[in-house]
């Protein structure tokens, strides 16, 4: 009877433990998968786009490792 009901126990354990581990592994892989790598104009450093200083200007979007980085390029 004991073993019966750690057994259970045990199941019950798997059962929630699995999605639980995979629900945390998916998000990091997407994370890596769906960030690219933008060069910045000025220091000609890759920056992890979600992480890059993002800037408009007449010739389109240009990313920057820095806001430093930014004002250089837009000449200040
Ligand atoms: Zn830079």
């Amino acid at each position: 009877m004991r073993l019966a009901v750690l057994g259970i126990a045990i199941l019950l354990v798997l059962v929630v433990l699995l999605p639980l581990v995979r629900a945390l592994r998916a998000p990091r892989r997407r994370e890596v998968a769906g960030d690219a790598l933008v060069k910045d104009p000025v220091c000609e450093t890759y920056v992890v786009r979600s992480r890059a200083v993002t800037r408009r200007f007449a010739e389109g979007l240009r990313h920057f490792c820095s806001a430093e980085c930014a004002r250089r390029y837009a000449g200040g």
